[in-house]
């Protein structure tokens, strides 16, 4: 809480300097620091969660990730807006990545490949889409996939989207899930996921064969 306070009293206090700030929108000056302060504006923070050992850089521009690698389908809708003045942000960059859904990361541990890693800008509304498969578990995680979220070379959000414990159960009860033995862990029992991970949960849809995930990512533009 204390760190929260003196979050909001630096933003109160660079509210002034704000409009004169180069980068700074116009809109969100006026909706900004002194709307949330005045509790006009009340956004959420998306937890920061470790990025993990699996992250590389330099990932592809892409919306579809999974290079015809098998899984249920998931499209991801993921909408990164400012904490500040809960308006969308365009033009950032947001990276994903994720097991297979045999539980392996691409291009780790010998691996060569680029599968299930991707890069996408938001449009003009905040939105990121990405194409992929339901992630595979791997030892001792929860189901899981790893975002960043860059704006202007910076990162300014790194964490983890989490999947309802009752649909893992359904997709992983299917093939190709279903070729390999149970998980090992489930969202509660997640070192990761018990440090807010119910604030980084997909909302859940179905779409044909498969499933929408959105949510929307809290970040700080700096
Ligand atoms: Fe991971």
């Amino acid at each position: 809480m204390e760190k929260r306070l003196s979050r909001r009293n630096s933003l109160i206090a660079l509210a002034g300097l704000a409009a004169a700030a180069a980068g700074w929108r116009a809109e969100e000056a006026e909706a900004g620091p002194a709307a949330v302060a005045s509790g006009a504006v009340s956004c959420v923070l998306t937890p920061e969660m470790t990025e993990g050992p699996y992250y590389l850089p330099d990932e592809a521009v892409r919306r579809n990730i999974t290079e015809g690698r098998p899984g249920t389908p998931l499209a991801l809708r993921l909408t990164v807006v400012s904490v500040a003045s809960c308006k969308p942000i365009a033009s950032a960059k947001v990276d994903v990545w994720h097991a297979d859904a045999s539980g392996i990361y691409s291009g780790v541990q010998g691996d060569t490949g680029t599968f299930m890693r991707g890069i996408q800008p938001t449009n003009a509304h905040g939105v990121a889409l990405f194409d992929t498969v339901y992630p595979g578990w791997y030892t001792g995680r929860t189901v899981h996939i790893h975002v960043k979220v860059h704006l202007g070379g910076n990162v300014v959000h790194t964490g983890q989207l989490f999947f309802p414990d009752a649909l893992t159960d359904a997709v992983y009860a299917k093939s190709p899930y279903s070729n390999r033995p149970s998980r090992d862990t489930r969202n509660a029992a997640d070192s990761i996921f018990r440090n807010g991970g119910s604030r980084s949960m997909l909302r859940i849809s179905r779409r044909g064969s498969g499933y929408v995930g959105a949510i929307t990512l809290g970040v700080h533009r700096s």
